[in-house]
């Protein structure tokens, strides 16, 4: 059995209309999912799923924490995480998911939401994440002054008149012809 075996839901083999699950999202399963931003973190993860005519809406509820790595220092930092989002499944041939309505092949009317749920919480990151000691105004070195300054002087240089020297040159290069 996969590690994350457990994150199946079984859509055909509803028992009601409504059916409710719970998972925690702990280490193993960050380590099992192997997404790129979060490697480990625990959530509280609830679904309701809801049978409507033809079309299946599931709800995810996520609250707790993750880490993720500081834009700054690269240290891990704790984000927390308190989300609910939708996922919309039917039944179809073959697997698709468009971003909006993931189809499941019909003869199987199973989905393992594993991987949504590690999207999900990943979409919570914010785009620019840092520790709050790293969020202070950036102090230049001396060192990144003067690059900065050579920076300036060399644009400058080459927006200004052209080297006397090469100008002599292109006369000597036309009269030759
Ligand atoms: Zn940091």
């Amino acid at each position: 059995m996969g590690k994350l075996d457990g994150y199946k839901v079984d859509l055909k083999g509803m028992s009601s209309d409504t059916v409710s699950y719970r998972w925690q999202a702990d280490n193993d399963f960050f380590s099992a999912v192997q997404g790129p931003e979060i490697k480990h973190g625990l959530l509280d993860v609830a679904l309701r799923v809801k049978q409507t005519s033809g079309a299946y809406e599931l709800d995810f509820q996520l609250k707790g924490e993750v880490e993720v790595a500081c834009d700054r220092c690269l240290e891990p930092m704790s984000q927390p995480i308190d989300a609910q989002s939708t996922l919309k499944v039917v039944m179809g041939d073959d697997f698709a998911d468009d971003g909006e309505v993931v189809t499941i092949p019909e003869k199987d009317g199973t989905i393992n939401v594993a991987w949504n749920i590690y999207e999900f919480a990943a979409l919570q990151i914010p785009l620019r994440h840092v520790h709050d000691e790293c969020e202070l105004p950036p102090s230049n070195s001396p060192e990144e002054e003067r690059t900065e300054a050579f920076h300036r002087e060399g644009l400058d240089g080459a927006e200004s008149a052209t080297d006397p020297r090469w100008d002599e040159l292109k006369k000597i290069v036309k009269n030759s012809k």
